[in-house]
């Protein structure tokens, strides 16, 4: 792949304060090189800054998202949840979902599936990851996970015009272990084409997610068909985030 016009998505988790926003004016600085510019840069932190990030990242390169929804409403008795509609007022334009630290926490394909729905009905894009554990790719059934993740998790959805998909191996999240070229390659393939039987038209952007690091983000990022990253760990260093982000674009 290696271009100029890939999405580089960085998922903070349960991290982050507000001294943080420095970290971020590095990654923006640099993005705004002439070089640089058409990639995208989004930033997932935790909820608690989502106002301030949106507040301070206005009409800049850096767009922000949340990690996660309430599956339904859009306000109501939902002590300690959080809606699309409280994400999207919040300036917010993305949302992660699908990810495997929820799935694990409970969340099944059919909540995914209300909560994409939510999402989109408040114009928020949705970031929604797949990705098999690692007894499902022992077992040999990575194709058939993948197939099952996105048919449920878009069951009934009209367009997938604002739908991301982030392929991301359970067990390559926060390992370090990176799953071999062709299998990510393959994995893919299998992606695009449960993509398009569903929806013929869709040109769905795909990412790879799973312990990205300088180190490895020039080899990845040839993988043919694959539109950037979500990066967990490595993106609350910006150095190291840049770092990927520059070694992808060359
Ligand atoms: C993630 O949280 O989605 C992720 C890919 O994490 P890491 O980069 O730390 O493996």
């Amino acid at each position: 792949m290696t271009n100029n016009n890939m999405i580089f998505i960085a998922n903070w988790k349960m991290h982050g304060n507000l001294k943080d926003i420095s970290k971020v004016n590095l990654v923006l600085k640099f993005i705004n090189q002439k070089k640089f510019k058409k990639n995208k840069v989004i930033y997932c932190p935790p909820y608690t800054l989502l106002n301030t990030f949106n507040h301070k990242f206005k009409n800049t390169k850096i767009l922000i998202g949340a990690q996660n929804c309430h599956d339904h409403a859009d306000y109501g008795p939902f002590t300690g949840s959080i809606s699309t509609k409280l994400i999207r007022n919040s300036g917010a334009k993305f949302v992660i979902l699908g990810h495997s630290e929820n799935r694990t926490e409970g969340e099944t394909d059919h909540i995914i599936n209300k909560k994409i729905t939510s999402a989109l009905n408040n114009n928020l894009k949705v970031i929604f990851c797949v990705g098999e554990s690692l007894r499902e790719k022992r077992k040999k059934i990575t194709s058939n996970v993948l197939r099952r993740q996105i048919s449920k998790g878009l069951n009934k959805i009209k367009s997938f015009k604002n739908i991301i998909i982030a392929y991301e191996p359970v067990w390559s999240i926060g390992t370090g272990i990176v799953p071999k070229q062709y299998e990510i390659e393959k994995n893919i393939q299998t992606i695009k084409k449960t993509i398009s039987r569903l929806k013929k038209k869709s040109n769905t952007k795909i990412l790879y997610g799973g312990s990205v690091n300088p180190n490895n983000a020039s080899e990845i990022s040839k993988i043919r068909e694959l539109d950037g990253f979500l990066i967990g760990g490595a993106s609350l260093n910006p150095k190291k985030f840049i770092d990927i982000i520059k070694k992808s674009s060359n």
